[in-house]
């Protein structure tokens, strides 16, 4: 009796755990129903998962997730959170806004801006705290501007060879694909031949060809011909494919949804992967100038536009295509002036632009008595390039995206638009709880798994023994965004604890400030 009390005893010790979450309906990220089981976590891994009692599982610190859900922490390929890096300050660092919302490892290269000294920012990140994990594409914007300049020239052999030398250099440090952002000056100068010629070099090494591509809506080349591109470079590239943040941006394309997904279903079908991401959100987020200025008017820079505003035959043929722009967007009352530059290097004077928040472009334009584009071209001109919340999106085409078995979560997330904070909290409350587009299995699979599926994120995105202990438990009951587009940088609520690398980012749902992540890189 007193020896099986200590053989006991001797058994409990050695499967004691430092954090055992206890009795939480599990979501394990592949996109099977959860369960109600314990996950016990040791270091910085998961050691456990099974039922505790049985097994003699006790842990140092038990979390009593009855009634609440554990999955695995959230995954984000495609945000702006952490541009910048690694020079930004502390705050920017912890990523509370991400945190708060369950995301536990966030990507730093989206749109093309992806760094190129891929090891470098990596330790030098790390070094300097990070409250997530990040893992980053190579840029290909940042390439060809690194050899090109602004450049709207094509290419020159020389040239691709410099550009696809930098990608190689990039994938050998860990880099998990290439970015793009066609869509932006001076990326969409590129055909798409240069950027097959040039993301190619990523091939020995796979990834990902992840794309803000050359046209949502109906500007260039469209929408559903902009889809083909982005397919035919990721199959002539040997990368999958992901549209990121996909959507059907405007009047002319809504309703197409069903059509870009029957594109991606039909590429699969020949073998080539091809996914996508997306936000919860009816409003995309740029810059007024990114909104409604033709693409040519920028060539050269800053100095370049100036000139061609201030030449009236060329003022009055930017007007026009303006007015065009704002149509296609759904007119001066859709456009939201916002605060921030969302990443996209305004030049805001941050005090004087804090007048324009919460209005309308119709309201500003109704001010100053001034036609809506006019009003939109003197403000860039006059360096109050606002940020702006562009509602161009119908609900529809975001259900049918969203229940798309390829379509993964992602916020987009930059300064001034509530989706940010709020992304994820939003997904599970409004489209899982309220209305039920899609399961909340599939709503964590899509935000976790699948990511690291996609991207060869190893040991992450699974609540699985042996895994890395980035794990977060919520309250389904109290779990909702609570961003606005006024208040853009408040936190989600319903986040119990978040756990990054076994350490708690959030204990009880408090942020601790704990920088515990790490710099991701491809193996
Ligand atoms: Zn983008």
């Amino acid at each position: 009796m007193f020896l099986s009390l200590m053989l006991a005893a001797a058994l409990v010790q050695a499967d004691s755990v430092d954090v055992l979450v206890r009795g939480g309906t599990v979501y394990d990220g592949s996109g099977r129903p959860g369960r109600v089981t314990d996950v016990g976590i040791r270091g910085d891994r998961i050691v456990f998962v099974g039922d505790a009692a049985q097994a003699g599982v006790s842990g140092v610190r038990t979390l009593d997730a009855r009634g609440l859900i554990v999955a695995p922490g959230f995954i984000d390929p495609h945000t702006h959170s952490l541009e910048g890096l690694p020079f930004l300050g502390e705050e920017r660092r912890r990523n509370v806004g991400a945190l708060m919302q369950g995301v536990t490892t966030v990507t730093i290269g989206s749109d093309g801006r992806g760094p190129i000294q891929v090891a470098r920012v990596m330790s030098a990140s790390e070094q300097a705290g990070l409250g997530t994990n990040i893992y980053t594409l190579v840029g290909f914007g940042t390439v060809r501007v690194r050899v090109m300049r602004l450049s709207s020239a094509p290419a020159s052999a020389a040239q691709i060879d410099s550009m696809r030398s930098l990608i190689d250099k990039a994938m050998r440090e860990g880099a998990y694909g290439v970015g793009s952002g066609l869509f932006y000056d001076p990326q969409s100068y590129a055909t798409t031949e240069e950027v097959i010629a040039v993301v190619s070099a990523a091939k020995p090494y796979g990834g990902v060809y992840d794309t803000h591509q050359r046209d949502e809506s109906s500007y260039s080349v469209g929408l559903l011909n902009s889809v083909r591109e982005a397919i035919r470079i990721g199959r002539e590239s040997g990368l999958t494919t992901n549209l990121g943040h996909v959507k059907a941006l405007g009047v002319d394309v809504w309703g197409y949804a069903d059509s870009v997904l029957r594109l991606m279903r039909e590429e699969r079908a020949r073998g080539h992967m091809v996914v996508a991401d997306q936000y919860p959100y009816t409003s995309s987020a740029t810059l007024l100038s990114s909104a409604l200025l033709p693409r040519w008017t920028e060539a050269g820079g800053r100095d370049s536009l100036l000139a061609r505003i201030a030449d009236t035959a060329t003022r009055e043929k930017i007007l026009a295509e303006m007015r065009e722009n704002l149509r296609r967007r759904g007119g001066d009352s859709t456009l939201l002036l916002i605060n921030g530059p969302g990443g996209f290097g305004s030049v805001n004077r941050d005090d004087a632009a804090r007048a324009y928040i919460g209005k309308t472009l119709r309201q500003v334009a109704g001010e100053r008595g001034t036609p809506a584009v006019e009003t939109a071209l003197e403000m860039i001109r006059a360096g109050f390039d606002m940020g702006v919340a562009s509602f161009n999106m119908n609900e529809r085409d975001i259900e049918t995206f969203m229940k798309d078995p390829f379509v993964m979560t992602s916020s987009d997330g930059g300064a001034g638009h509530p989706r940010l904070y709020g992304t994820y909290a939003r997904k599970i409350r409004s489209y899982v709880l309220d209305k039920p587009v899609i399961t909340m299995e599939r709503m964590i699979q899509s935000s976790s798994q699948q990511v690291a599926e996609v991207y060869g994120i190893r040991e992450r995105g699974s609540i699985r023994e042996g895994y890395f202990a980035d794990v977060i438990v919520f309250d389904p009951k109290t779990i909702r965004e609570q961003a606005t587009y006024i208040e853009p940088a408040k936190p989600s609520a319903g986040m119990r604890w978040v756990l990054v690398n076994g350490r708690f980012a959030v204990d009880d749902g408090q942020p601790t400030g704990a920088l515990a992540g790490r710099g991701l890189k491809k193996r």
